[in-house]
């Protein structure tokens, strides 16, 4: 449902992405691990439009530093060109690194925020839906996000980016800096939302370990370029990934 095809960005010079090409199936979760720097953001910035927003903002500053090659295609449709607002009314919802919450505002106001795009029974349903998949957030309501956990902020972000009726939903580093005990609650409930939903999922992690046992394909991604995919099963028999990404060999 989602493709990219041979996906350049340079930032001035620096080649952040280098002709990548990932496909992401309807509701299957789709892996995608690097070190830092690897190119995750940059590649869910170009997923998601963000970076469409970014370069016309360095346009306006006077710069002409990022540039975007490639192809882009959802459900059938060029979406290479297309503004993130209409790709996110389009079902394709991006849940930002670092969580990116308004820490002033409250849980509830915060999932209501994501709810912009949809129909008033769509967010009641949707609210079920988060509620029934992050139980802890249910007596947290009132609370401002900014007095939250850390993986409490993230269950908050996941069920934002989930109000906004997502038909792919990009989770960039959820695990980021949390618990191992959180990674393993955050998972779970990754895993059921494909279970539950018909919605596809493109996780971008460092560590792939936690994620591993949930992604139905998985790309590796090194120095901007994909340097190598498979399925879980593939890449689990595969000596290398073994040793770079779970220290086995
Ligand atoms: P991290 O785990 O640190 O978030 P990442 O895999 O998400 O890493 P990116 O953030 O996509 O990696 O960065 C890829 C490369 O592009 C890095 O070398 C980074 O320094 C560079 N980069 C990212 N954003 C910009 C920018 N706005 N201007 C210049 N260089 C950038």
């Amino acid at each position: 449902m989602l493709n990219a095809t041979d996906l350049m960005v340079f930032y001035e010079n620096m080649l952040a992405l280098n002709n990548i090409s990932i496909t992401c199936q309807k509701n299957r979760i789709t892996g995608v691990f690097g070190a830092n720097s690897a190119g995750k953001s940059t590649l869910m910035y170009s997923l998601s439009g963000i970076m469409l927003d970014i370069q016309k903002k360095e346009k306006m500053a006077g710069g002409e530093r990022i540039t975007l090659y490639g192809q882009l295609e959802f459900e059938g449709r060029d979406i290479m060109n297309m503004k993130p607002s209409n790709r996110a009314r389009a079902g394709i919802v991006l849940c930002p690194e670092r969580r990116r919450l308004f820490s002033e505002s409250s849980v509830i106001e915060n999932l209501r925020i994501g709810g912009y795009l949809a129909t008033k029974e769509q967010a009641k349903v949707s609210l079920e839906f988060v509620m029934a998949l992050f139980p802890a957030l249910t007596k947290l309501q009132k609370r401002l996000a900014g007095f939250l956990s850390g993986g409490e902020q993230q269950m908050v972000a996941i069920g934002r980016a989930l109000m906004a009726q997502p038909k792919i939903l990009l989770l960039d580093e959820p695990l980021m800096g949390l618990s191992p005990l959180m990674q393993a609650t955050l998972i779970r409930a990754v895993k059921k939302i494909q279970e539950e939903s018909d919605i596809s999922i493109i996780v971008a992690e460092q560590y792939a370990r936690p994620v591993f046992p949930i992604v139905d394909y998985a790309y590796i991604l090194e120095n901007g370029a994909a340097v190598m995919e498979g399925t879980r099963d593939e890449l689990m028999d595969n000596p290398d990934v073994k040793s770079a990404y779970f220290g086995m060999s």
